[in-house]
């Protein structure tokens, strides 16, 4: 597929920010981490999945009037690496970047271990080490358990 047929699949938008490169399957996450999944959306949201590109499929979220915050960036970071971030003006992308997986998250994603420090009621934020990112795999500072992916998405505060 050349350049021109893909991009017709998203069409562009005035003021937004496109999230390309997601990983196949995580666009859906990646729209719960924004909030978007609500039925209560006034902005444009669309999404384009299992999109051919020439490192593989990817799937894209475009959403017009969105600004993404840090903690937003890093929750899509743990689930989805490889994702680039596209400010939109005008038309145009005024500012590219990737996401970067921190060394260390705080307060984003819940310990899965129920008897963890953090899941009693204690002022103790959940904390986390990142200890690889192909696969993603982080761990808690308090009790040691380890957690991929799939448990990272589920546990996303
Ligand atoms: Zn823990």
């Amino acid at each position: 597929m050349n350049d021109k047929k893909r991009a017709i699949k998203i069409s562009p938008i005035r003021k937004g920010t496109v999230i390309d490169h997601i990983r196949c399957g995580q666009s859906l996450k990646v729209l719960k981490i924004l909030g978007l999944t609500d039925v209560e959306i006034r902005d444009v949201v669309s999404i384009a999945m299992n999109v051919e590109s020439s490192s593989g499929k990817k799937d894209i979220v475009k959403v017009e009037n969105k600004e993404i915050s840090s903690e937003e960036l890093d929750k899509i970071s743990l689930i989805s690496p490889e994702t680039t971030i596209n400010i939109i003006r005008d038309y145009e992308v005024i500012k590219k970047q990737r996401v970067n997986l921190p060394k260390r998250v705080s307060g984003i994603v819940r310990c899965r271990n129920r008897n963890c420090i953090t899941n009693q009621r204690e002022p103790v934020d959940p904390e986390f080490k990142v200890i690889s990112s192909e696969p993603v795999n982080i761990k808690c500072i308090y009790c040691e358990r380890e957690m991929k992916e799939e448990e990272i998405s589920e546990n996303l505060l």
